[in-house]
């Protein structure tokens, strides 16, 4: 048993400050009092206890190309199959890729991110790459893979061949395609109807549902995509993903007509990318609009090109643009659930929040200021990270 005492307490799902100790056995949290007893004590005198952080969207491959394309416009650089990443991606050496995906890993636990959402490109080769790179480390991964044959539907030879039934031939690659992901991963990860027709969508999705795994996809994250949809369909991107069963939608920075209200009726969560729109000059997430609505959000890192996955650098980008975007107040609690809280409802893990009968996945900080909350958000740096409990064992962190 492990006993958490004396510390700042960010408690259930509302993450109120309370006073009281934590006694966690094996990997549940069992009690929380202030004369909570027994166990290793583990002092926090002067700490805040924190859930530790989940970064809902990271694409991990990208560690191997970091700050590389800065200028080019959004499709160059990350529009499969010949975005600049992607090219370079194909050219670099599996055992690079592997190293840097380590170093990035290291670097979330070091910055108190102990589960992450990985979109993994590469199909099969590009899951077992993951896995490998992330070897013994005390880390969450939930890998949502993809298959190259979901971007070219139309190559199949039972398309263009009229002694078939074409539709059944392409409807069981599809499905074999996905099944053979989500055999070794957690669910499959989209990059965005652009690439995809909504046929092949359907497929993926139904298939991840019927196996009860996560389907997500990037969607309506700048202008053009979103009046492209609208040109080609008729629907939003948003409306053709509620519309074909994604659990998770990525970005919604730029929604239009009824986006919000279908999202909120759907109770579909959203990943919100706030360090990597401002990064590809695509936008401010509406971030502040989606929670009046009372949308579940949530908040992700994205490409490793392009940003550090350190979610304190991301928690106090998306308070700070989203005050300056609406030039009004909003509660530094609310992005600290988006890290937290809201995640772990989104991703039905039973972490993500500090309460009796939950899964002790939990960071230990010194506290830098009188307001806990904007102590982590605004202060908080990786060597004020004193400890985390995950999977029912101590990390001391700087010993990674
Ligand atoms: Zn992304």
């Amino acid at each position: 048993m492990i006993n958490i005492t004396n510390g700042l307490v960010l408690y259930g799902p509302e993450m109120e400050p309370i006073r009281a100790n934590i006694l966690i056995e094996d990997d549940i949290i069992v009690e929380i009092s202030p004369h909570a007893s027994g166990g290793c004590k583990i002092d926090a005198k002067g700490c805040i206890v924190s859930p530790s952080l989940i970064n809902s969207h990271v694409h991990l491959g990208d560690s191997v190309v970091k700050d590389i394309g800065d200028g080019k416009s959004i499709e160059d650089i990350v529009k499969p199959p010949h975005g600049l990443k992607h090219r370079l991606l194909s050219e670099a050496d599996n055992g690079d890729v592997v190293a840097s995906m380590r170093s990035s890993l290291l670097e979330m636990l070091e910055s108190g991110t102990t589960t992450l959402v990985d979109f993994r490109e590469g199909g099969l080769e590009g899951i077992s790459l993951i896995e490998e790179a992330g070897k013994g480390l005390p880390i969450k991964k939930i890998v949502l893979g993809r298959h190259d044959s979901f971007l070219e539907p139309f190559s199949f030879p039972s398309f263009s061949n009229d002694s078939h039934d074409p539709n059944s031939d392409f409807e069981d690659e599809i499905r074999g395609a996905t099944l053979k992901i989500i055999k070794s991963a957690d669910g499959v990860g989209l990059s965005g109807f652009g690439e995809i027709s909504d046929e092949v969508v359907q497929i993926i999705t139904e298939t991840c549902a019927l196996k009860g795994k996560i389907s997500a996809i990037h969607a309506a994250e700048y202008k053009e995509v979103q009046k492209n949809s609208l040109n080609v369909t008729g629907k939003t991107e948003v409306e053709r993903a509620l519309e074909t069963g994604f659990d998770l939608l990525i970005h919604v920075t730029s929604p239009l007509n009824s986006d919000l209200d279908l999202l909120k009726d759907k109770g579909v969560s959203v990943v919100c990318c706030p360090r990597s729109n401002g990064a590809l000059s695509v936008g401010i997430p509406p971030i502040k609009e989606m929670w009046d609505k009372g949308i579940n959000l949530l908040l992700g890192t994205d490409n490793l090109m392009f940003n550090s996955p350190n979610m304190f650098r991301e928690m106090e980008y998306a308070l700070k643009v989203t005050r300056g975007y609406y030039k009004d107040y909003f509660p530094p609690v609310e992005i600290l659930k988006m890290a937290t809280v809201n995640a772990g409802k989104a991703l039905h893990m039973n972490t993500g929040c500090i309460e009796e009968g939950k899964q002790a996945d939990i960071m230990v900080a010194e506290q830098l200021s009188r307001d806990p909350v904007l102590s982590l958000i605004n202060r908080t740096e990786p060597k004020n990270i004193i400890t985390m409990i995950t999977d029912g064992i101590q990390i001391k962190n700087r010993l990674l």
